[in-house]
């Protein structure tokens, strides 16, 4: 199984908390603003993934389950 991540880029403030609790799954510019608009990373990132979700403020990131 694979996780699908979403984030709508266009509402990112530029704090990076996601990348600071996930830096395998969330990718940012130089600015600290997330660039992953969309990505699938495998099951065992996860928590990982969970986690950035969980750390923004903002709320723009969502996350799916996939079937392979
Ligand atoms: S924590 Fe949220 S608002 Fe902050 S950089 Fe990551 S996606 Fe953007």
């Amino acid at each position: 199984m694979t996780v699908r991540i979403k984030v709508n880029v266009a509402g990112c403030v530029g704090h990076a908390r996601c990348a600071a609790v996930a830096p395998e799954v969330y990718e940012l510019d130089e600015n600290g603003f997330n660039v992953t608009a969309e990505k699938e990373v495998p099951e065992a990132l996860r928590a990982q993934a969970v986690r950035g979700m969980r750390a923004c403020p903002e709320r723009i990131i969502s996350i799916e389950q996939e079937e392979d």
